[in-house]
């Protein structure tokens, strides 16, 4: 399942948490699940829902219990909603539970107190925990404080001396003692459930079998299960993964090029190529190959997940991306590439033109910019190209100037016949006609563009860059 707090919109390290679950329930043929966690309400927001709903449609991630996927499983009582915020009543049921079996209390302690014991209790090298100072508190004197309406948390209690085990999917054996734990809120003094009281009831009464995510989770992990015991409920699998860092081992950001899955989407990322670099980010596969969602899930392994840090690379994310643009057909990549490059290229050179800039493209912007250079009238020379167009000199050009006349859009002809005039070969050759022809030293094949620069306006920059490399270099 993937429950997410709908508080900012889906970035890499999130939507990846989502892709390992749906790979998971797809690859050993279960339900993967969708639940907001949005209890928070001042953080929370509807257009986050909305946003991370499109995300995860547009990846492909389908759910196939949650909101928008309303099924059988809707009928069951505990269940009804799928969304946090409509489940105030089945959390106060279970707080209820808890209540009536003693394994909760009302706590007073105000928010600065606690802000000042658990200062004590660093300052003194101890890791903080709360004291239990109502927990000792006189029944009846508590009895009338709840009576006279004085603001409590409500706490659950846990036994000293104890050990929780579990079996981590990523991590192996996991130890935890309760002393270290300490008695823990799961209803706030406003009311409000605490984060991790309503993750566990609900992973255990929407029928989770797997909880796979993030490692900042571990430490709720313990009190989860506590939790759960104290109710009776079923205790899921829990597998906790490595945080995806930047290069320079920080919480992936912006500033280590991550996007969010929307800003992604349009600025012209394939949610395969997404898919194909977040299944290997922490995860790996034995192919190298360029996978569909339903290959990606049959060979996902959670042996295969790593408990070292992920590091985030933008370079093989461009990787993948670049393979999604050699696996698409013309008519995808024509429709990707958009408007603007759709008024600037006319229809019968459609697909020349795909074939010559398909390999040098990451994204519908970098189409453009092609389809400019081979329309444009007054083409903008790159410094570098300058430097490069009056390093070859004049007559060079000359020269380039009577083939073309001969050999037309035949770039090989051109190239081949302008070698044997000029004595210059290989990037002596090459370069200054490519920077003449489209400003710039590197792109697609000249033999693809050159047809579609087409001969009058090769024409044109030809005799253009003959000023140039006339003035003295
Ligand atoms: N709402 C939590 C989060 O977004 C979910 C944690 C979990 O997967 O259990 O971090």
């Amino acid at each position: 399942r993937f429950a997410p707090s709908p508080t900012g919109l889906l970035h890499l390290g999130n939507v990846r948490t989502a892709l390992f679950n749906a790979l998971m329930a797809s690859k050993h043929k279960g339900t993967f699940l969708l639940r907001i966690e949005d209890t928070d309400l001042e953080r929370s927001q509807e257009s986050y829902i909305e946003a991370l709903i499109k995300d995860l449609r547009w990846l492909g991630l389908v759910w196939q219990e949650g909101p928008g996927a309303e099924n059988s499983a809707m009928t069951d009582v505990h269940i009804a909603s799928y969304r946090q915020s409509q489940r105030g009543a089945v959390y106060d049921t279970y707080f209820s539970v808890l209540e009536n079996n003693g394994q909760v209390y009302p706590c007073f302690c105000t928010e600065q107190e606690l802000k000042l014991a658990r200062k004590t209790q660093l300052a003194a090298g101890r890791p903080p925990r709360y004291s239990g100072r109502c927990h000792r508190l006189d029944k009846a004197d508590v009895a009338a404080r709840v009576a006279k309406g004085e603001p409590a948390s409500l706490r659950f209690h846990v036994a000293n001396g104890d050990e929780v085990e579990f079996e981590d999917g990523v991590r192996g054996l996991q130890k935890f003692h309760t002393d270290d734990i300490g008695d823990f809120i799961i209803r706030r003094s406003d009311g409000t459930p605490a984060f991790f009281f309503c993750n566990a009831v609900d992973d255990a009464l929407m029928n989770v079998t797997l909880v796979l995510r993030g490692e900042d989770h571990l430490t709720n992990t313990p009190r989860q299960i506590l939790l759960l015991q104290a109710l009776n409920l079923d205790i899921p699998t829990y597998a906790h993964m490595a945080m995806v860092v930047g290069a320079d081992g920080a919480p992936l950001s912006k500033r280590h090029g991550s996007r969010s899955v929307q800003e992604m989407r349009e600025s012209g990322y394939f949610a395969l190529a997404i898919n194909n670099y977040l299944a290997r980010l922490g995860h790996s596969y034995e192919s190298n190959a360029y996978m569909s969602l339903t290959e990606l899930a049959v060979n996902f392994d959670m042996a295969h997940l790593g408990r070292a840090p992920a590091h985030f690379d933008s370079a093989q994310l461009l990787h993948w991306q670049h393979e999604a643009i050699l696996h698409a057909s013309a008519v995808e990549l024509w429709q990707w590439m958009g408007a603007e490059v759709h008024t600037l290229i006319p229809a019968d050179v459609r697909d020349s033109f795909i074939r010559a800039v398909r390999a040098n493209i990451s994204l519908p912007e970098h189409a453009l910019l092609w389809a400019r250079v081979i329309l444009t009238d007054e083409l903008v020379l790159s410094d570098s190209a300058h430097a490069v167009i009056r390093a070859a000199g004049q007559p060079f050009f000359a020269d380039a100037l009577q083939i073309l006349e001969q050999y037309k859009t035949d770039f090989r002809g051109l190239s081949d016949e302008l070698k044997r005039v000029s004595g210059k070969k290989g990037k002596a050759l090459f370069q200054p006609l490519r920077a003449a022809l489209t400003g710039e030293l590197d792109g697609p094949e000249m033999t693809h563009l050159l047809p579609l620069i087409t001969q009058p306006r090769a024409r044109q920059r030809l005799e253009a860059v003959l000023i140039i490399s006339q003035a003295p270099a």
